[in-house]
């Protein structure tokens, strides 16, 4: 079409614009996307969904073995504050790279025929003093977990089958409290 040439480029032209409303659809907030149907995550319990305590390496490798999760859920209603799971479901090759933070090569994040037993977990909201984590180890310690270990800003607990067993992670310091 002869005439004057565009000012700006088709795409950014005055016609262009006020097709799409004019241009200051740029500095309007993407309220549509709000409208995009969410998934409704597959809930383990009332509080604690399966995506929480995938494998962070993204295998998809095994679940969470039921009994814990009651257990889980009996801590999070006894705490009534929301828990937040650091690490759930780990696959051996995803544990072994966690070796040089202290990760026990036959922990029970490893999921058995399967199964995983344990988690860390930690305040969602708050502080994460030793002094709260010790708390929250005192009220999963009148639960039935078997495995409980004290570490700072979380602790491991689980739900294994066999012995008991308790520690504190040597990070941990009682003057903190
Ligand atoms: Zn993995």
């Amino acid at each position: 079409m002869a005439g004057k040439p565009h000012k700006y480029p088709v795409e950014l032209s005055y016609a262009h614009d006020r097709m799409r409303g004019g241009r200051w659809w740029l500095f309007r907030p993407v309220n549509h996307l709000a409208i995009v149907p969410h998934p409704m995550p597959k809930m383990l319990s009332k509080n604690f969904a399966a995506y929480e305590f995938e494998c962070p390496c993204g295998c998809g490798y095994g679940e969470m073995a039921p009994a814990h999760i009651d257990n889980l859920q009996r801590l999070r209603d006894s705490v009534g504050e929301p828990l937040k799971i650091t690490s759930g479901i780990r696959c051996q090759a995803h544990n072994d790279s966690l070796k040089s933070i202290g990760a026990a090569s036959r922990s029970w994040h490893i999921p058995r025929n399967g199964m995983c037993y344990a988690c860390d977990i930690t305040f969602a909201t708050g502080s994460l003093s030793n002094q709260r984590m010790l708390r929250l180890s005192t009220m999963a310690e009148q639960l039935h977990f078997k495995g409980l270990g004290l570490y700072p800003r979380r602790i491991h607990v689980d739900s294994r089958p066999g012995r008991r067993a308790r520690w504190i992670n040597h990070h941990w310091n009682w003057k903190d409290i």
